[in-house]
Order: C-alpha cells, then structure tokens, then sequence
C-alpha cells in the first residue's frame, strides 16, 4: 500500500492519526465513527488489515469480511511449487520506508524491516521489450525489501493482533444501506453494522 492509499483510508475512517501531516490529512471528517460503532470491511489485503489494525488501536469494535481462506489478498505466497513457501511479488517499496512506521502507528514497537535501494549498475526496467536504467524507470528514491516482503511486514506487525478478527470464506454479494443499520450479505450469512468499509479492487466494485 502506499502512503497515499494509506492516507486515503484512514479519511474514509473518518480517524486522526497521531502524527505529523498524516494526522492532518486524516484528521477531519464529518461523520466520525464513534466508540460503540461495529464496522465491518470487507477484504483482507492490506487495505482492510489495516483498517481493521487502526480501529483495534482505537478500541472499536470490527470485522474483517473475506471471499478467499487467506489474508494478504494480492500479497501472497505460494506453496504449490515447492515444499516451502515462495513470495510472489510485493517486494518494492515506493514510498520512503518510514512509511512502515508510520502503518504501525506504535512508537513502543521496533519496526525491524531492511531494505535497500535499487542498484543502477544492476537493477534495470523494461519498457516495450528494451532494458531502461533505474533512473529513467522513475526508481531512484525506491527501495526493496531483503529477506522479507509486504506480506511479511503484514504478518508480523499487523494481521497478529486482528487475526481472530477475519471471518473467511465469505464472498460479499450485497450491502444495503436502506435501514437504520447496515445490512451486509453473503450466500449464506447476513452481517450488520453502523459502518462499512469495502476495501476490495475496483474492479470487482464495478
Ligand atoms: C505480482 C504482484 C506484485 C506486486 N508487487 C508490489 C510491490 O512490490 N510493491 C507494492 O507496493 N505493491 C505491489 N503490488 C500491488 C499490491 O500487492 C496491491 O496494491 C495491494 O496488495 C492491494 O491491496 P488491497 O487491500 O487494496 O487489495 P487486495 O490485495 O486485492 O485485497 C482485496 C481483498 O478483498 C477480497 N475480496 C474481494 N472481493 C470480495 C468480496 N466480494 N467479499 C469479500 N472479500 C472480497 C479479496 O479476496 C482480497 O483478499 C503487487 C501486486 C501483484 C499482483
């Protein structure tokens, strides 16, 4: 996720953040959620685990709806190839790596990530089949991760403490907001809530 995405989230929260201009880009918002709301979001990739982590910092009560039997969504690993477990992407850093700090949102918490730059004497983009430099690629400032990934990230900092929090298997079909409360479907199960995030591709919203 990027610090963008990151920030748009916690607007759709309706949530402050205790620190520096994050905290003033999510500060404000007309129709907070307010202690004793139960939110529901739908999706568990790093979008809906985070929200969920920041509403569990605020004590609110929540619940992670997801299709699939995973979190992580399109931060995955595989273990169909071999018979240990193989990220498959996510792994760049576009952002400045306070951004992990900043997602932890835990001063008392030792975020312990390395990264590294891209190397241009090694590292290159492809562009319609022709090798370009990591500059012209836009990658100067990028960072990657070494022996971990964003899924790794998520695993430890974020999805321990929300864990029993996912409800899995469940493919949202619909969300009414007609009635005093939120009413949220899947073939077999109804939730309700005072909130709703959704947190899933665009292209399933469409
Ligand atoms: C191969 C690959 C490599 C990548 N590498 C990087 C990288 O290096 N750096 C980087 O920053 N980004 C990378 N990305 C992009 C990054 O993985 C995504 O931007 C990010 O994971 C998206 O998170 P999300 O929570 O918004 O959505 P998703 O991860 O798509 O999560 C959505 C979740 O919603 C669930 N869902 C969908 N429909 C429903 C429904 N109806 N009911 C309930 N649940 C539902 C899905 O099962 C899924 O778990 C990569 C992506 C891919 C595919």
């Amino acid at each position: 996720m990027t610090r963008g995405e990151f920030i748009k989230m916690c607007s759709l929260l309706g949530i402050g953040l205790p620190m520096g201009a994050t905290a003033e880009s999510c500060g404000k918002s007309e129709n907070p959620i307010s202690q004793g709301d139960k939110v529901i979001i739908i999706g568990a990739g790093a979008g809906g685990l985070t929200a969920g982590y920041l509403l569990q910092q605020r004590n609110i009560d929540f619940e992670i709806l997801e299709a699939s039997s995973l979190y992580g969504g399109r931060m995955k690993r595989t273990k169909d190839f071999a018979d240990f477990p193989i990220p498959l992407g996510g792994e760049w850093l576009h952002v400045g790596t306070e951004v992990l700090r900043e997602i932890v949102n835990d001063a008392s918490i030792h975020v312990d990530v390395t990264t590294i730059p891209y190397d241009p004497n090694l590292d290159f983009g492809l562009l319609e089949g022709k090798q370009i430099s990591i500059e012209d690629a836009g990658f100067t400032t990028d960072q990657k991760f070494i022996n971990s990934s964003w899924f790794d990230f998520f695993e430890e900092y974020i999805v321990s403490s929300i864990q029993n929090r996912i409800r899995y298997n469940n493919v949202i079909e619909s969300i009414d907001y007609s009635g005093s409360r939120i009413v949220v479907k899947s073939a077999t199960e109804e939730f309700i809530a005072d909130r709703v995030i959704v947190s899933v591709p665009v292209k399933i919203l469409q």
